[in-house]
């Protein structure tokens, strides 16, 4: 059976849908094309790769076919890039793997880091011997780098070995890690560093070779590929267990057997990224400086959370707090506009956001996270700010 382009395109929710999705940085819609490279190994291409006959063979190649070029993107070798499940699995086993095998006993962390990072951290925290220190941040989110290098120098000169485990774009705010920075102070202290880079691979060009870290983190349905796949960088300079027993998959490391149109579909959407990427780069960009301008003009009282140089996907935005705007998400929901909160307030069921408390914003704002992708446009944004003069 093969698909028709039409077909791809009709099933594809950005371009065939009334609602406006502005809330990219949760996950991204599957492209057309990524799709079309998946569905053969849905269907004809089923073999297990660890079959020795053709089927096997087919689907051997496709998934090392897949490593090779996502490896050629990052400026690394093949046998450094481990599949995984996605971000949650690959942050949990570097810093498991930091502890289990590298000899690390202090970690340290910003408290803005995903959940995936921060409950990990937490966990070991408690339960073996590693303590737990939080770096110091700015008030824009950036951390701070003199504080970050006297946390190293204190750890190292008292004997321990720290695993620095920090984002490299935050999901909520969008600010940025300076991370060449930050992988020289780790090398000067010998420590490990991991960087979360979800919310950066597929759209920045990564150059590992360029860069001390030891692992990263990516996952594929941040950058329009599918739902459930994700890699682990790690670093060739470092020996690490298995992190799956079972199976010889991924070289020993991580058994079962492989989601092969996922790792297919995860590596096709990188390619497309980052072919396109000065093209989609600068119209997200645009998008995104449109909606700032077009807000600060109509909504008085209007802040952002992130600076010039954050992510250009994201814009966290400060509605003035109002009896309307305090239900501003849902009633953007109902208005058919899909965004995330990130609100300090702490009432009800609502948590609220850790990030923003981490920052002490204040909660006179109600926060509301927009996040773009090449499948947005600026008549949505203008329907959305029409819709945001009448809410907030
Ligand atoms: N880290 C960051 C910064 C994220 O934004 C996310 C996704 O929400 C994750 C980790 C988790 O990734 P995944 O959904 O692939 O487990």
């Amino acid at each position: 059976m093969t698909i028709t382009e039409k077909e791809l395109k009709d099933n594809s929710l950005p371009m065939n849908d009334f609602r406006i999705y502005f809330d990219n940085a949760a996950t991204t819609a599957m492209s057309p094309e990524v799709l079309e490279a998946m569905l053969p190994y849905m269907t004809q291409h089923f073999g297990n790769p660890s079959s020795i006959y053709s089927y096997g063979r087919e689907t051997r190649l496709a998934v090392e076919n897949a490593r090779k070029s996502v490896a050629k993107i990052l400026g690394v070798k093949p046998g450094s890039v481990f599949f995984t499940s996605g971000g949650t699995e690959s942050n949990n086993t570097a810093i498991a793997a930091s502890i289990r095998d590298l000899g690390c006993d202090h970690i340290i962390t910003s408290p803005i880091e995903h959940h995936a990072v921060l409950h990990t951290v937490e966990h070991y925290g408690h339960t073996a011997n590693v303590e737990v220190s939080y770096v110091a941040l700015k008030e824009d989110g950036h951390i701070n780098l003199e504080d970050l290098e006297l946390q190293l120098a204190k750890q190292t000169g008292e004997g321990r070995k720290c695993l620095v485990s920090l984002m490299h774009a935050n999901n909520e705010i969008g600010v940025l890690l300076p991370i060449k920075k930050v992988g020289e102070l780790g090398q000067k202290y010998k420590a490990i560093f991991h960087s979360d880079c979800v919310q950066t691979v597929g759209h920045y060009p990564i150059n590992l070779s360029e860069i001390h870290v030891h692992f990263i983190s990516a996952s594929s349905h941040k950058f329009h590929g599918p739902k459930g796949v994700g890699i682990l960088y790690v670093n060739e300079d470092i020996n690490i267990k298995p992190f799956i027993f079972g199976g010889g998959q991924e070289r020993n490391m991580r058994a079962g057997t492989e989601n092969v149109y996922g790792i297919v579909g995860f590596a096709r959407a990188l390619e497309i990224a980052m072919q396109d990427y000065e093209k989609e780069s600068s119209y997200i960009r645009d998008l995104k400086l449109y909606m700032a301008n077009q807000l600060k003009q109509y909504i008085p009282g209007v802040s952002f959370n992130c600076g010039a140089d954050a992510l250009y996907t994201v814009l966290s935005v400060c509605f003035p707090r109002t009896d309307r705007s305090e239900f501003l998400l849902m009633n953007l929901d109902i208005n058919n506009i899909c965004a995330s909160g990130g609100s300090a307030c702490s009432s009800g069921a609502d948590a609220g956001s850790h990030v923003m408390k981490a920052l002490k914003k204040d909660d006179r704002y109600a926060t509301v996270r927009f996040s773009f992708s090449k499948y947005n446009t600026k008549e949505e944004v203008d329907r959305v700010v029409e819709k945001l003069k009448e809410l907030v």
